[in-house]
This record gives C-alpha cells, structure tokens and sequence, in this order.
C-alpha cells in the first residue's frame, strides 16, 4: 500500500507544480497580450528599421477562420508622417494595430517595415522599433517606476521624471503617499483610465521607438484630461512614424493622411479636407460629430 501511495503522493506534487507553472504562464501571456500561436520564423532575421515606412499590401485577417475582419487592407505610412485611421465601432481599427504589432499573423498579403515583411522578423526586433498606447494599457503588479522604466530599463531617474512630467502624470505620482515606490496593478494602487493611458505614453517616451501607435480610448475621459493627453501625443509623435487610431475626428484634423475604415475595407482616403470635400462617409461622421458636440 505504501509504494502506492508514495508515487501518487509525489503525482500531487508534479500536478501543483505544473498547474502553477501553467497559471504563471497564462499570466505571462496575458502580459503581453501575445496570443500563443505566433511564433518566430525558423529562418527569422532582426528588422532593421532604416527610416520607419509602413505598408500593408492586401492584408485579409479574421481572429476566426469563419468570420473575416479585414479585406484586401493596402495603405503605407511614409517615414516620419502620421496616419489616423477612422471608421464606426467594429470596423477593425485596433485590428490593424494589433497586426502591425504581430499579436496575430494575416491571412492573406504582408505587412512591411522598410520593406520587410514582418513575418520573416523575430518578434523581439519587431517590438523594439514600436511604441503602442492602447485603449487599455496593462499595468504589472509593482512600483509604478518598474511601470515606466519597462519601455527602457536603461533610463535614469532623470528621463523617468522627464517622460512623467511629459504624459503629466509626474505630479499624481509624487502625491501619492508611497511617491514612486507605490505598488500599481491589479492587486495594488487602481489607476484610472486616463492616468493608465498617461503611463503609456511616458512609456512610449522613454522607449524612443521609430514607430508609434495610438489608439484612442472610446471611454471618456474628462475634457481637461483629453485635451492634456492630445497635446502631450501631439509632442511626442513629433517626427515618429505615427499610427493613431481615432474615435474624435477633432482630435485627428491635422493628421498627413486619414483612411476610413468601414466593415474591414478602406472606403475613403485623404487628407481632413479632402474628405471633406468628398461628400462620402468621412464627411458624414464629421457632420454627426459636430452636431454631437
Ligand atoms: P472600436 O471603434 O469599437 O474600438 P474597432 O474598429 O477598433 O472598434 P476592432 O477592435 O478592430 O474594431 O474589432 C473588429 C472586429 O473584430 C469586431 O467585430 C470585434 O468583435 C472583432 N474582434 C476584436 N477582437 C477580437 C478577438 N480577440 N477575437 C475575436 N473577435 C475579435
């Protein structure tokens, strides 16, 4: 009875183990919001980002085999300029953020950078040369320094101070009792929204990187904070590849180059004017957002 006992009782053993590492695992993964199934290229080389270009060229992708969310997607972000993309809810905006980020391969045509297709690049490469502010920034269980030194684990107190003060989240850390050293994150201090998104950016600051990509957050955010949070984007897109994906057109006006997005094809193309002048869809959220406001 005791030689089966003993090898269940260490089978408990291993089950915990393993169940623990897996739980670590899905946390890790849920980190990075890396989806498993992407995976390096055998063969992948580093990118090497000369300028910054993007390019889509008939990019089709769907999360699901049977349910298609982009169709035939062709635009390029020339170096150094700024694309917004616009279009109603579930058009697929942040779907093309997340591709350019590669959390998930395309299904059919390629996206570039400088001309290499990002597919046959390791992921770590990739990551390095983009700069991602999403809708909602996942914040790791400890100080909210290690929160912003992850975008560059070489910067110093002084670049620290100079992207908080940036993003204008500076003053809110340095009001806390705990200042810098407080624990943020599911299981510490709860950041609002906006003060989420400001983490972001001054992570994005620190990271420096070729590429930068915005994308707005639909839920609102007090019209102060908006404003603070345009402007400081505004600052840090500066001569950076800029992908910013837009829900307030206001905030996109200035913007080199708009596509519209509609139901996962471009419909509409061009700089704010020209879609206006075009009478089309553009013209027409323009003009319900105006009257919204
Ligand atoms: P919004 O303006 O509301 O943020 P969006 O234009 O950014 O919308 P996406 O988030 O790109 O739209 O989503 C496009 C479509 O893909 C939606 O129909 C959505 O339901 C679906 N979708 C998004 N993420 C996933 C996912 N992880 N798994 C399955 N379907 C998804």
């Amino acid at each position: 009875m005791l030689q089966l006992f003993l090898p269940l009782g260490s089978l408990g053993i291993v089950y915990r183990q393993v169940k623990y590492t897996l739980a670590d695992m899905d946390m890790v993964f849920r980190l990075l919001e890396t989806p498993q199934e992407v995976r390096d290229a055998p063969n992948a080389t580093e990118l090497q980002v000369t300028q910054g270009e993007i390019r889509f060229e008939h990019v089709d992708f769907g999360y699901q085999a049977e349910r298609q969310i982009l169709r035939g997607v062709s635009f390029s972000v020339p170096a150094g300029t700024k694309l917004a993309v616009v279009g109603h809810s579930g058009a697929g905006k942040s779907t093309l953020s997340r591709l350019i980020y590669r959390f998930y391969d395309v299904t059919g045509g390629r996206v570039l950078i400088d001309g290499q297709d990002i597919a046959h690049v390791s992921q770590a490469s990739l990551r390095k040369a983009i700069g991602i502010v999403p809708q909602d920034t996942v914040l790791f269980n400890d100080t909210i320094r290690y929160n912003l030194q992850y975008g560059n684990a070489q910067a110093t107190q002084a670049e620290i101070e100079r992207a908080a003060d940036m993003a204008q989240i500076r003053r809110f850390i340095e009001s806390l009792p705990d200042g810098w050293e407080t624990v943020v994150g599911e299981r510490g201090l709860k950041l609002s929204g906006g003060e989420k998104q400001r983490v972001a950016i001054a992570r994005a600051i620190l990271k420096q990187p070729p590429i930068l990509i915005f994308d707005e957050a639909t839920s609102s955010l007090d019209s102060a904070t908006e404003q603070a949070i345009q402007q400081t984007l505004h600052e840090v897109a500066g001569r950076h590849t800029t992908l910013m994906i837009a829900h307030r057109l206001s905030t996109i006006v200035d913007a080199d180059r708009i596509l519209v997005l509609d139901k996962g094809q471009v419909v509409e193309q061009g700089t704010h004017a020209e879609l206006l002048a075009l009478h089309g869809q553009y013209f027409a959220m323009w003009e319900l957002q105006l009257h919204e406001s």
